[in-house]
């Protein structure tokens, strides 16, 4: 059976040693008191709901999968599923970083962020549940009407209610503009709606009293294309004005899908047949409110494969250790025994220092990003809050991609720890290459990520916010430059850092000859962009573990935290080369190509 042991020591050293999340809070009011020992206690608590409650119900809940009673298009979740949901709620967890105004604790977003990366190590396709409802709740906080507000926010606050975000369409996934499913005006304000969605993502369960389905849809004057999409909030059953559960909404599950992984997570076909839906936001304007909840999703699921790496990575080492194959290269190391345990291998140590050094990466950055957006939302100045938002839009498509890529390549690599092992079921660990595999098409695919970072990002603003991100790293590398412990993480950040520029300027003037080229390198271009970032990271975090050692510490966290560095720079950053090689490689190698596709 797998293992779960929540990693708090590296949240704590994330939280309060690298991003001193507290002295950031104080410049927050609503923030202002909150301690790290509050945080601590909470992120305590998190972990053993995580660990107890839901991690119990991975392997079950893949095996047994959702069940839909085609007469009632009622779902059934996994055995246990609605039970811990219960736990979920009655614990207050749903509404952890939510607004006091509505029922919320208010605790800052990177404590929920915390949470949320320990359920999906727990449980990927249980936290889905939740999970979508939050993104749906901050689309609904920014563009909804006060009554909208009033009718939803509470109860989505407490969890009573969960969100689901209704997007996808048989012919139109990517190329939303190609949407079908149409809204008819009615004289009493509301709107009809009919159409089918696919793939939606607890789209129809049996945890919650009500579902509340933010829907695209077409006005009847509405312009072709993106342009004309508008959004609405489509609930499984009407709400009366006291709040109460009214009648049955015309909006039903006609199937569900079958699909690789995340097997306890319903992905419903949406029929939705003159339901009546309200409008969020103006008409023809959906795809502003959409988006606040799709960048909330696309952080949301990095932290999907940031969980997955963490639990890949602790049940392979825990394995290396106890699997006896073969002797060491350099002599026996365990002499009392009939071989030595894998991990004395080289490449075994390569896979998991990989995963570690990928989770430890990644949450430093998903952390950042969490507070960035704490900044977006509740910085009392300004020019921070815009400073921030623009950070976190370059960032928000690293997260989403990077993370989910290494997270597969982390997965795969723990699982390769197992040998054959690995692909059996017994040990877990084919399931979380399963689960993690989702996460890389999901949510705009990698691809289409690379070209937001690479096309809208970057090149889109000719590149100024990649040069606050490149101010970041220019003051590390003043600060550090002329430290002798800290050459090897700061040479190649700062070498890193001035190539960028020049390989960003070489292929925007390319793709201003042939928009191909842009499309050709986007994929390698975010990878080295994600490096830059984690290299970023891995320099600031050994930068704290030497100041520690330096004054004293003995805690082996920090040597160990060092020699994962070290690994990072050697082994994973180093691909950065080749990547910008291949980028260079240009449009014709791809495109001219069509007899070798014919
Ligand atoms: C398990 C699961 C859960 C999901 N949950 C939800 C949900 O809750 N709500 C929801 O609305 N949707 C959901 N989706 C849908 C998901 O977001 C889409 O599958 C995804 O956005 C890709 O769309 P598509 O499948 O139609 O692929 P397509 O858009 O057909 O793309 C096919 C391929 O072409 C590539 N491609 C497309 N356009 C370009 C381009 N311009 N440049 C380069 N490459 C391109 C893509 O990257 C991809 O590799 C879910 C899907 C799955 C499988």
């Amino acid at each position: 059976m797998p293992i779960y042991n929540p990693p708090l020591r590296d949240m704590q050293f994330v939280m309060h040693e690298l991003l001193k999340v507290t002295e950031e809070f104080k410049t927050m009011p609503q923030h202002a008191e909150t301690d790290a020992d509050t945080i601590n206690a909470v992120l305590e608590e998190a972990g053993k709901f995580s660990a107890e409650v839901i991690f119990p119900l991975n392997i079950s809940g893949d095996t047994e999968g959702c069940q839909l009673d085609q007469k009632t298009h009622e779902v059934t979740t996994p055995k246990g599923f609605k039970e811990a949901y219960k736990t979920y709620v009655d614990g207050g967890w749903a509404a952890l970083s939510c607004d006091p105004e509505y029922g919320g604790q208010g605790l800052p977003l990177v404590v929920n962020q915390c949470l949320y990366e320990m359920m999906n190590s727990a449980n990927q396709a249980w936290t889905m549940y939740p999970g979508l409802t939050h993104g749906a709740y901050a689309s609904l906080h920014t563009h909804g009407t006060d009554e909208q507000k009033k009718t939803y926010l509470a109860k989505m606050t407490s969890g009573e209610w969960t969100g689901t975000m209704c997007l996808t369409e048989p012919h139109c996934g990517t190329d939303l503009g190609l949407m079908r499913t149409k809204a008819e005006p009615q004289s009493d304000g509301t709107y009809k709606i009919t159409g089918n969605k696919i793939f939606i993502s607890a789209g129809e369960h049996d945890m919650a009293d009500n579902i509340i389905h933010l829907v695209l849809a077409r006005l009847p004057d509405a312009p072709p294309g993106i342009k004309g999409i508008s959004l609405f909030i489509v609930p499984k059953f009407l709400v009366k004005p006291d709040g109460s559960l009214g009648a049955r909404n015309g909006i039903y599950c006609g199937g569900l899908e079958h699909k690789m992984g995340i097997h306890g997570n319903a992905t419903a076909q949406i029929v939705l047949d003159s339901a009546v839906g309200t409008l969020v936001g103006q008409p023809h304007k959906g795809m502003q409110g959409m988006f606040v909840m799709m960048n909330a999703a696309r952080l949301g699921v990095g932290n999907q494969s940031l969980g997955l790496t963490e639990v890949a990575y602790q049940n392979a080492l825990a394995y290396a250790k106890d699997r006896l194959q073969m002797r060491s290269l350099s002599g026996k190391k365990a002499k009392d025994k009939p071989a030595d345990p894998i991990i004395v291998h080289p490449d075994v140590r390569k896979m998991l220092l990989t995963a570690k050094a990928y989770a430890e990466g990644g949450r430093a950055l998903a952390m950042y990003s969490s507070v960035l957006l704490e900044k977006v939302h509740n910085h009392p100045d300004e020019k921070v809050r815009k400073d921030s938002d623009e950070m976190l839009s370059l960032l928000t498509p690293i997260v989403k991609a990077f993370l989910t890529d290494n997270g597969y390549q982390a997965a795969t690599m723990c699982q390769q720890v197992f040998g054959g092992h690995g692909y059996i079921k017994e040990w877990g660990m084919e399931q979380f290459v399963r689960d993690a595999r989702i996460n890389m098409i999901y949510e705009g695919t990698n691809t289409i990520q690379s070209l937001d970072l690479l096309g809208r990002k970057v090149l889109g603003d000719q590149g100024a916010a990649l040069k606050k991100f490149g101010k970041l790293v220019g003051a590390l590398v003043a600060e550090e430059g002329v430290n002798e412990k800290m050459a090897e993480f700061i040479n190649p950040i700062a070498i890193l850092g001035e190539q960028i520029t020049k390989f960003t300027m070489e292929i925007g003037f390319k793709g201003l000859q042939n928009p191909d080229e842009v499309g050709a390198a986007a994929v390698d271009y975010l990878r080295v962009a994600g490096h830059l970032v984690f290299g970023y990271f891995w320099a600031r975090m050994a930068q704290v573990a030497l100041r520690e050692i330096a004054a004293g510490s003995t805690d082996p966290f920090y040597p160990a935290k060092l020699q994962t560095a070290r690994f990072y720079f050697a082994k994973l950053f180093p691909e950065t080369a080749t990547l910008m090689r291949t980028a260079r490689a240009g449009s014709k190698v791809l495109m001219d190509t069509d007899l070798a596709l014919a």
